[in-house]
């Protein structure tokens, strides 16, 4: 869709600034005109904290988003009760989506937290994606198998920086 094309990151654009991402807020940001109703959804469910709508560019059918009314980039800066609430409604909705007659054998939920992990619209947001055998959705995983000691020392790393 054209009108979200504005809010792609360009990959050959040199960035600066910590959070490299696009400061995208307010009326220039595609979810919050989504969550204050001055753009078109497909919506599923409204509460105070959250809308939950259909992804207008679907991997599998059933493909939507569960996005908080206040906006955050990333997961740095989601207020932690938002994201425990998002989180809760991407439960209904995956349990709305098996109930569903939608082709629906598993859920995946998927959170792009940045430019490397994929994020292309810098408002967070959650993915429910109902599976089945077949629907072409992969995600490729290329496991590693690392020592103990190697685990316990890439522990020891995250561990030092607990807030
Ligand atoms: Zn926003």
């Amino acid at each position: 869709m054209t009108w979200l094309s504005g809010l792609l990151p360009d990959p050959m654009e040199p960035r600066s600034g910590v959070r490299n991402v696009p400061e995208v807020t307010g009326p220039g940001c595609i979810f919050c005109a989504i969550a204050d109703g001055e753009a078109e959804a497909s919506a599923v469910h409204t509460d105070e904290r959250v809308v939950a709508f259909m992804d207008i560019r679907p991997v599998v059918r059933g493909h939507l988003l569960v996005v908080p009314r206040r906006h955050a980039i990333g997961l740095a800066d989601l207020d932690p009760d938002d994201g425990a609430h998002m989180f809760r409604v991407a439960q209904r909705m995956a349990a709305a989506i098996r109930r569903s007659d939608l082709h629906c054998e598993g859920i995946n939920l998927f959170l792009a937290d940045g430019q490397a992990a994929g994020q292309t619209i810098f408002h967070v947001h959650l993915h429910v994606l109902p599976r089945h055998p077949g629907d072409g959705f992969r995600v490729q995983l290329d496991p590693r198998f690392p020592s103990r000691s190697e685990l316990d020392a890439t522990a020891r790393r995250v561990r030092e920086t607990l807030a």
